[in-house]
């Protein structure tokens, strides 16, 4: 099992410094990278990735450093905010691509190509031009890519984004399957995912680490605090919200709804919607997890 640490870690571009003296172990699981904009999460991710060189520190697997023996880099899989495919290529032939890149010519990659692509419902397009595809099945396009690295170490920028419920929550399953044995840094900005999918909270704010602890001891900093919701919805929700014994008033044509921080909401959403609801407007009135990222 390949651990990640980074030891007083400065790191940035040009002159410009961004990560300032971090020092932070990575263990089995997943860990949430959350930060403001510009707090430097993916500045992070690539460190550890290996594609950018602390200043000083130093970025170790299993206590060597990445950056002296690069042979280490074959632990680690990354999926970067943009994802480098080549558009000009089918799916499959950039998958294939990837895998020869990186050595991976041994065992049937055809066959597992197909069978991650049946669940990320990528089949039908796997000899479409990636041109051609929406910003969603790009998403989950690299993502199989990662998939198909078999990696100890998995680094995350937003998997999630731009995609349908659905599609995330198949991500989310298989994010937390393979977190089981191998060690997922995974940033998002969305504070539901956080604390679904984390084992771990990381708060990054000016390059710094301010808060590294596990979701239950992050949650039970909060104590108690509901989170406060306000909903616009066309139909009748109530059963729904009896159902979840979720607390609601209903005000000026907005339910108002009080529910626990690791209650997902998108979840919510879409059992509302089952219901024969629609969503007109949501608005977060108040988030303690909020309070906690501004400290
Ligand atoms: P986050 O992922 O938390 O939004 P980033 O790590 O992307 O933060 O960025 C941290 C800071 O580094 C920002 O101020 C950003 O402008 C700067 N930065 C990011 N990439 C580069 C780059 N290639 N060259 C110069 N500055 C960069």
């Amino acid at each position: 099992m390949a651990s990640l640490y980074l030891d007083h870690v400065y790191a940035g571009y040009q002159s410009k410094i961004i990560l300032n003296d971090v020092t932070i172990e990575f263990d089995k699981g997943v860990t949430v990278l959350l930060g403001p904009n510009g707090s430097g999460k993916t500045t992070l991710l690539r460190v550890c990735a290996g594609i950018i060189r602390p200043i000083r520190g130093r970025v170790l697997i299993d206590r060597k450093s990445i950056f002296d023996d690069i042979s280490l880099k074959r632990y680690i899989s990354y999926l970067p905010h943009r994802e480098g495919l080549i558009d000009e290529l089918t799916c499959l032939k950039n998958m294939l691509f990837y895998m020869y890149a990186r050595g991976i010519v041994n065992r049937d990659v055809k066959k597992v190509i197909h069978e991650y692509s049946i669940r990320l419902g990528l089949e039908d397009i796997l000899d479409c031009n990636v041109s051609t595809l929406s910003r969603g099945q790009r998403r989950k396009l690299a993502l199989l890519r990662v998939l198909l690295e078999d990696s100890q170490i998995i680094l995350l920028d937003e998997p999630t984004e731009g995609l349908d419920i659905i599609s995330r929550n198949v991500i989310l399953d298989i994010v937390r399957k393979l977190s089981r044995e191998r060690t997922i840094i995974y940033v998002t900005h969305d504070l539901d995912e956080a604390l679904l999918i984390g084992d771990k909270i990381c708060v990054l704010k000016n390059g710094k680490v301010v808060l590294y602890d596990t979701k239950d001891n992050v949650i039970a900093r909060l104590s108690g605090k509901k989170r406060k919701v306000g909903i616009i919805i066309k139909g009748d929700p109530v059963p729904v919200f009896e159902k979840f014994k979720i607390p609601y008033t209903y005000d000026k044509g907005m339910w108002i709804i009080d529910i626990d921080v690791n209650i997902d909401l998108p979840t919510l959403l879409t059992e509302l919607v089952n219901h024969g609801c629609k969503i007109l407007r949501i608005v977060d009135i108040y988030n303690p997890l909020e309070d906690i990222l501004k400290e």
